[in-house]
């Protein structure tokens, strides 16, 4: 049976149009201006409505350990809560550790995750052996569509440290499968520094002070000469300071650099640490000072931003409790996946009426682009995958949520009128004003190849 999505305001990559879709099967079978249609189909009037593309988030965490702390979201739970809120495809991490080989690191991610996902998931994948047989196993994988890796100029301590020669020479070796790389750019030799000028503080507003915005910065002037070096695709992850943005974006001019922006630094500010429980707003980097999230704000809505996603990392709020006196035994991050639409949404459509075809691509054709799955995914197109949403912009306000775990919501002060009134997931219609249609229906496939 076919379905049709009628009269909607529909959302493509280069502009926007009123239209009917037509979906048969899993795909999208045609698109166009009142569209003959099958007798019997399903027609859904999406009048007054905007169409856009099932969003692609490109960075969330799930049931990662990292040191003592698990995340207390599963991929289970997580892909939940990204559905409801209009996301249907989910890029999630794979670390190696230093006693495991990298098929057994991918292989644990897919066993948590196979049959008990309600979203698609694929992952990035953070190798940490490199000899030349390790090469060869990241170059089986790379071909099962793990083409995406995480760098990190930081975390000594987790054994996921690279120096800048290093990654320059990873980079190199991965340039002839024409990878995406992305990289958490925070300077250790920086931090290093700042920790020693200021006594080694440890409460967790000094968390700030340490990680500061010099040592983004720096960490990502390196990167950016890796990346005019190489030419290779990097994604510089989750820019947290206004002149982060301004060097991201003037390399660009030069290098395939692609700029990453997470609602943490341009809707919250540090001040947060400062309020009852502060220390369960800890995020690395930190949150930076109103000043800088300002300009955040004003840079990003001048365009400077590429890809907008969650960062979502859920701890129980004992977890985060357990410490709150010394930011290095609280574990990093915040839940953030469900609120990631209706944040930027806000500002982008509501507050500034930004050009909406411009603003979705961030969440949809250019993170799809960059995990290796345009245009099946995050695109409206002729045979894509019917992942579609339909949205009220104008339905009742509610609080945003952004995990349903047992955690605690750092977004409690934003609501929103955006209403996810259908979700579809290759072509299945699986969410209805805001509501899975069937809790048991985890039809979630994995993007890459796992056997
Ligand atoms: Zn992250």
């Amino acid at each position: 049976m076919k379905t049709y999505i009628v009269n909607g305001n529909v959302c493509f990559e280069e502009n926007t149009e009123i239209c009917d879709i037509e979906i048969t099967d899993h795909y999208i079978s045609a698109i166009g201006v009142n569209l003959p249609r099958e007798s019997g189909s399903k027609v859904i009037d999406a009048k007054g409505k905007l169409v856009l593309p099932g969003l692609v988030d490109f960075h969330s965490h799930f049931q990662e350990t990292v040191g003592p702390h698990t995340s207390n979201e599963t991929y289970t739970t997580g892909t939940k809560v990204a559905i409801l809120n209009g996301i249907t495809t989910v890029n999630c991490f794979v670390s190696q550790n230093f006693n495991q080989s990298l098929s057994i690191a991918i292989g644990s991610a897919v066993e948590k995750a196979k049959d008990k996902i309600y979203c698609d998931v694929r992952w990035h994948i953070t190798p940490t052996r490199f000899s030349d047989i390790n090469y060869n196993d990241i170059a089986k994988w790379i071909e099962r569509g793990f083409t995406s890796f995480k760098f990190y100029t930081t975390y000594k301590q987790s054994n996921l440290y690279l120096p800048y020669e290093k990654l320059l020479e990873i980079v190199r070796r991965l340039n002839r499968y024409d990878p995406t790389i992305i990289v958490h750019c925070e300077d250790e030799a920086v931090m290093n520094s700042a920790r020693i000028s200021n006594g080694n503080p440890k409460n967790i507003k000094a968390q700030a002070i340490i990680r500061n915005e010099e040592a983004e910065l720096f960490a990502t002037e390196k990167v950016i000469d890796i990346c005019k070096m190489t030419q290779v695709n990097i994604v510089i992850a989750h820019v947290s300071s206004a002149d982060t943005l301004g060097q991201v974006e003037l390399a660009k001019r030069d290098c395939p650099l692609i700029c990453e922006v997470t609602p943490h630094y341009v809707f919250l500010n540090q001040d947060r640490y400062l309020q009852e429980n502060g220390h369960r707003y800890l995020v690395t980097p930190p949150l930076r000072s109103e000043e800088c999230r300002e300009l955040m704000q004003k840079k990003i809505l001048m365009d400077y931003a590429d890809i907008f996603s969650s960062n979502h990392r859920s701890y129980s709020k004992s977890d985060k409790d357990r410490s709150k006196i010394d930011y290095r035994q609280n574990p990093a991050g915040i839940p953030t996946i469900g609120a990631l639409f209706y944040l930027f949404s806000d500002l982008f459509i509501n507050q500034y009426d930004f050009p909406l075809h411009i603003y979705v691509r961030k969440l949809t054709s250019n993170p799809a682009r960059m995990a290796g799955i345009y245009p099946q995914k995050g695109v409206i197109a002729e045979n894509s995958d019917a992942d579609i949403i339909i949205v009220n912009p104008n339905g009742e306000s509610r609080p945003v949520v952004p995990t349903l775990v047992n955690s605690y919501n750092p977004w409690e002060d934003f609501n929103t009128r955006f209403s996810m009134d259908y979700v579809f997931l290759r072509g299945q219609l699986v969410v209805k004003d805001n509501k899975l249609i069937d809790e048991d229906n985890m039809s979630g496939e994995i993007l890459c190849e796992t056997d």
